[in-house]
This record gives C-alpha cells, structure tokens and sequence, in this order.
C-alpha cells in the first residue's frame, strides 16, 4: 500500500466507508467527528467535502492545501475563484449519481403527477377520501420539458421517452441537437410541457430562471419538477401558481434554504411533494462516490494530475 508520508486528509462530512477506508490506507486521516476536523485550512494536505461550505476566508487561511475534491457534482458551495487564486484545484465525481437523481426526477413527477403523497397523508390522517375529487394526470405521451440536458437532464429524458413514449423537449443554449428536440427559447418549452424537469447547475444565469412571468406561461394541468438547485426557481411565486391552481403540482427536492423549515409555506400545499435534497441518496451512489472522493485527492497527493477539475 502506499503512503504519502506525513500527508493528512482532512473529511469535513459524513462519507460512507469505502472512501474514509481508502483515505486511511493511504493517509492520515481527520474525520468530520473530530473536533480537530474545524482547523483543516491550516493543517491539511487533503480535503474530501460534502455539503460544508468553502469560502473564501477559510481558503485564506489555508497553508498546504493541494486539493479539495467534493462528493458530487454542484459546486455552488465552494468559492472556485478564491480556491484558483490559491492555487488550489477544487475536483468533483461527475456522474456517480447522475441515476439516482434522474430517478429520483421522475418519482418526484410521478408522485406529483399522480398525487401519491397527497393520498398518502390524507389516509394516515384517516380523511374522508372522495375518489373522483383527486384524480390525478397520467402522463403516457404527454411532453416533458428538460432544462439543461447534461448528464441527469439526458437520462431523466431516456426514461420518460422509454417508460411514458414522452414526447422530449429541451432548453440549454451550450447542447446542440441530438437525439431529443431542442427550444432556443425557455419560454418555448414552458408553454409546451406538461411535465418541466429543471437539471442546470445554480449559476448567475440560472437563478431563479423560473420566476412568476415562465410559470405563468405554463399550462394549469402542468407538473413542475426541481431537483438541481433551490435557487433555480423563485419559491414565493411558485407558492402562488400552485395555491391558486395555475400550476397543477410540483416535486421539489431542493430548496433556497436547507433544510427548508417545516413551516415553509410550500411544505403546507397539498400538490407539494418534497424531499429533503435526497436525490443522490441511494446505497449504490454513497458508496461509489465516496470512493471516488477519497481515489482522487489520494491520486493528487501522490502526484498525479488533478481529474474532474472545477477551477
Ligand atoms: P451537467 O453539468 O452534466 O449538466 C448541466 C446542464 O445544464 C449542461 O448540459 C449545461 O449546458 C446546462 N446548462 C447550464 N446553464 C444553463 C442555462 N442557463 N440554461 C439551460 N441549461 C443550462 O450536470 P448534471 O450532472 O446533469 O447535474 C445538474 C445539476 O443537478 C447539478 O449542477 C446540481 O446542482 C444538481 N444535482 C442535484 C442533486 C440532488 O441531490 N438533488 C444531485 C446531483 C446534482
């Protein structure tokens, strides 16, 4: 096994053992429930990161630091331009979760679209269930709408094509056409869709992309669904279209603050399903991304070059 000599790994978060495992064989590892774990920009040589934020004031303390790898994909926690002017290569496993958010994606659809939560909760409270006053949308060749077709956009869209015959549209401007439809303008697809499956990373042009003017351009009977970030959509609007049934319902597992607090105004509307940003939760993916986490800041710190670089 080798060992670079002296080198520490610092693991601000819970990761799954596989890939605190391998840190170890090859480090010295500080895990995320030690105390110490708090002073990883003076001391560490490598940092495996989840979800605990990067700023810059932490990287200007940073001393020997040369590289942070985060578990997954989005990166909206980690100040990527501070890490840069330190010359520090923030890296990230692209991919390793890609199934399990887009099946996620259409749970969360088909859930919203068929209101199981909703008569879930409703029997649990042992309500009076009317039949014909909950009917829900089915969605066999209806339209859905992927904004940003990367790597989850391009499979949430196989599946609803192969499980639903959908028919697919698309809106990113950096894809050119390929086997799906492509809009150039948001707007387009928003008109169209009966299902909308938002899968862009949060950036400046993405936030808050769905704001009160695109959802009121969807249809009534429409499903809208966000797994990629809380910031991509604009919550108090949305609240509004789905309370005054101008939205049919919406499946949102990540919110502008979280976890969102359980008076969150949208968390109190019946056609919300929500989950607590845990797409990317399966047993598959915690394994195979830790790994890869740990493989990679071990691959740098013994010298090779840095792989799925942000910055
Ligand atoms: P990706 O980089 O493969 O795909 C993102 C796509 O969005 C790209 O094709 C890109 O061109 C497109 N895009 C960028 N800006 C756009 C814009 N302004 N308009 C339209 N399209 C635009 O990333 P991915 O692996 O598919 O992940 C997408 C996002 O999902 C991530 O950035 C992350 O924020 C989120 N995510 C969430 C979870 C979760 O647990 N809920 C897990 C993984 C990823």
């Amino acid at each position: 096994m080798m060992q670079s000599p002296g080198m520490k790994i610092y693991i601000l978060d819970a990761f799954h053992p596989a890939g605190v495992e391998y840190a170890a064989q090859h480090a010295e590892i500080v895990r995320w429930d030690d105390p110490q774990v708090n002073n990883w920009a003076e001391h560490a040589d490598g940092v495996m990161v989840r979800m605990t934020p990067i700023r810059a004031a932490d990287l200007a303390r940073a001393r020997k630091v040369k590289v942070i790898c985060k578990q997954g994909v989005g990166f909206d926690t980690i100040d990527l331009a501070a890490a840069k002017a330190h010359g520090i290569p923030v890296l990230r496993t692209p991919g390793v979760n890609s199934e399990a958010v887009a099946e996620m994606a259409l749970a969360l659809g088909l859930a919203a679209a068929r209101r199981t939560a909703e008569l879930d909760r409703m029997l649990r409270a042992g309500a009076k269930i009317e039949r014909p006053d909950i009917l829900g949308i089915e969605m066999w060749r209806k339209t859905v709408g992927i904004i940003g077709l990367g790597a989850i956009g391009t499979r949430v869209a196989r599946k609803w094509q192969a499980a639903f015959e959908a028919k697919i549209v698309f809106y990113d401007p950096y894809v050119s056409v390929g086997e799906h439809r492509k809009v150039s303008k948001l707007e387009d697809l928003l008109r169209e869709a009966d299902l909308v499956s938002i899968h862009v990373p949060l950036t400046d042009e993405t936030r808050r992309m769905i704001g009160a003017p695109q959802l009121a351009l969807m249809k009534k009977t429409a499903v809208l669904v966000n797994t990629s970030r809380g910031g991509t959509l604009d919550e108090a609007a949305l609240h509004e279209a789905l309370a005054g049934a101008r939205l049919f319902a919406a499946g949102l597992d990540v919110w502008e603050v979280e976890p969102p607090p359980q008076d969150h105004p949208l968390l109190q509307l019946p056609n919300v399903v929500a989950t607590p940003h845990a797409s990317g939760g399966t047993f598959e993916t915690q394994e195979r991304s830790s790994l890869q986490v740990a493989i990679q800041v071990v691959d740098v710190l013994n010298g090779k070059a840095p792989q799925n670089r942000l910055n």
